[in-house]
């Protein structure tokens, strides 16, 4: 597994002074409000010719959220789990993504749609890893065949300070690998030769349809890659342009452009449960020492 050292070298060489900007306050768009700004299908199919209604993604619906999994608990019951079944108390992501820790994390172990780069690396909370699963098996669906890209830096298993991320630190961050028509190897310069630009942009297009995706790191020149393949898929121009935040350092488009994501992409996550947990049960654990 040499591959493994000499690339976890590259990757601090290349992430080194180019460190990922602070996360944007949680106000910002969700790729869901993207998706509800496409006018729904008319409800009569011969609305006219050029309606693109009928052809639009399937629109998010925002459901009411389920109660909390710790919402019943008093805290004297927490305390009680935390001693005797922590495993039932699910994921805490304390803090924040540039300041933070994790707690009762899951570690993503390689299966048959990613091969883990660094397993003490590969922790986050359980949304994290769903999100992932479901946009990586959206591609598997699409393109049969489809070989197992990289999963680089999640998070470490108690979180915190991850080299040579800024973030990386509360488990809802995750670099993955592109798809290359040439071998799977991670950390490699993805360009016009080598990018599997469809099952690259199907990946992408699944995270920005996922409710639990804030935001996609794609540097510009690999989200113009993608935008033609998204074009030539007859995407509807008005849609790409709310998806791709091109070169613009603030924007609340889904697919935003930050030095260093050349050779992967960084997916954002959100996991509200996680937090929730989190809010719960900080002062209890802090109070045990078992996090900082
Ligand atoms: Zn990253």
């Amino acid at each position: 597994m040499r591959w493994v050292v000499c690339c976890s070298v590259l990757a601090v060489a290349c992430e080194r002074g180019g460190a990922e900007p602070a996360p944007v306050a949680s106000a910002s768009v969700a790729p869901s409000a993207v998706a509800a700004e496409v006018p729904s299908a008319p409800s009569n199919e011969d609305a006219g010719a050029g309606a693109r209604g009928t052809g639009a993604p399937v629109g998010v619906v925002e459901a009411e959220p389920p109660p909390h999994p710790l919402a019943e608990l008093s805290d004297a019951e927490l305390v009680k789990l935390i001693e005797a079944d922590p495993k039932k108390l699910g994921t805490a992501s304390i803090g924040e993504p540039n300041r933070g820790q994790l707690w009762g994390a899951v570690q993503a172990e390689s299966n048959e749609l990613w091969e883990v780069v660094d397993p003490d690396r590969s922790w986050a909370t359980p949304a994290t890893l769903a999100g992932l699963t479901r946009a990586i098996q959206a591609v598997h669906a699409k393109f049969p065949g489809t070989p197992r890209l990289h999963l680089g830096d999640l998070s470490r298993e108690r979180g915190g300070y991850l080299r040579p991320h800024r973030s990386h630190q509360a488990g809802i961050d995750a670099d993955v690998s592109y798809y290359y028509v040439t071998d799977q190897k991670w950390y490699q310069k993805a360009t016009e030769q080598n990018l599997d630009r469809p099952r690259t942009w199907a990946l992408v297009r699944a995270l920005t349809a996922d409710p639990s995706v804030e935001y996609v790191f794609v540097d510009v020149t690999v989200q113009r890659m993608l935008r033609a393949q998204a074009e030539a898929n007859g995407e509807p121009a008005p849609e790409l342009d709310a998806l791709f935040g091109g070169m613009q350092r603030r924007t609340e488009a889904p697919i935003r452009h930050t030095w260093g994501h050349r050779t992967h992409l960084h997916v954002r996550f959100r996991d509200p449960v996680a937090r929730e947990t989190a809010r719960r049960l900080y002062p209890l654990l802090r109070a045990r020492r078992l996090v900082r």
